[in-house]
């Protein structure tokens, strides 16, 4: 498989990373993207030690001039992309009485407008191609909302959301569309949303996770990026090119889809 080219956004840590490295031991020349271009770097590194090709671009997906701008120089390097992986997210642990507009306004903007305007941007290209592969990394919350994350998943509702309208619309074109549901995957993510559910239920740290795992999780292993990772793969490759408008849930057990 020569030259196929994939991008994965907020790729310099924890599942974007995890799932930056399978794609290129797959094969896939890499575009690797976050804000912090140290982080993007290393990963750069790392794919490069692999044998593929890696293109780092530092960017903040929230931002269409910033999104145009990345994949233009995608493009201008490659001249190709087969694969979109849209995963940059954050998250905010807040109670009803913590919640302001900036919170809504700026995980909206990351998960929400970040995904859409990335798609917008590989839609173009991947329609020049007849072909392409588009995976959204959701979230169990994009199947049944979480306690104290109104935002986020109201915003991970919306990825899932989008991954059926644009798979309705890309299909014709040989291009699939689908929406992973990570369940409770320890990243740096869950460590800080550990800290503030452990302080809002009195435990002591690391306890928020194993509680949530314990109650939620059927299977005895908890979540890493490298369970992610290989759902990734198989939706990219000619294997599960007959999937679209999926919502593919990959939490031991959670969400139930
Ligand atoms: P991390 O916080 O560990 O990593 C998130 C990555 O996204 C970082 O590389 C970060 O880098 C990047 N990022 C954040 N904001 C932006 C932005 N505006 N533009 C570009 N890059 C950005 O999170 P996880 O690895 O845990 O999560 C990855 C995805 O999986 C997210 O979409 C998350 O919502 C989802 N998910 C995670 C679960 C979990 O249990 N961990 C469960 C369900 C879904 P930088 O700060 O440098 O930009």
């Amino acid at each position: 498989m020569a030259n196929k080219v994939a991008m994965v956004t907020g790729g310099g840590r924890g599942i974007g990373r995890a799932i930056v490295l399978r794609l290129a031991g797959d094969g896939f020349d890499m575009v690797v993207n976050s804000r912090q271009e140290q982080t993007v770097r290393a990963v750069v590194e790392e794919v490069t030690k692999l044998g593929r090709k890696a293109l780092g671009i530092p960017a903040d997906v929230s931002k269409s001039d910033l999104v145009r701008m990345m994949f233009d120089k995608a493009l201008k390097e490659f001249g190709r992309l087969d694969v979109l992986v849209t995963n940059a997210g954050v998250t905010q642990v807040n109670t009803l009485d913590e919640l302001t507009e900036e919170i809504w306004d700026r995980t909206m903007d990351v998960n929400a407008k970040g995904t859409f305007l990335c798609i917008l941007e590989a839609a173009k290209q991947m329609i020049k191609q007849k072909s392409g592969r588009i995976i959204a990394i959701g979230s169990a919350f994009s199947v049944e909302a979480g306690i104290y994350h109104a935002c986020y998943s109201a915003s991970k509702f919306a990825v899932r959301g989008m991954t059926q309208a644009f798979a309705k619309e890309l299909g014709p074109h040989g291009i699939t569309v689908n929406c992973i549901a990570p369940g409770i995957i320890w990243t740096d993510m869950w460590k800080e949303a550990d800290e503030k559910l452990s302080n809002i239920f009195g435990m002591r740290r690391g306890e928020a996770f194993e509680k949530f795992t314990q109650e939620n999780v059927m299977l005895p292993e908890s979540g890493k990026p490298e369970h992610i990772a290989p759902v990734v793969s198989f939706l990219a490759s000619e294997g599960g090119g007959y999937i679209t408008a999926s919502t593919v849930s990959v939490g031991g057990g959670i969400p139930i889809v």
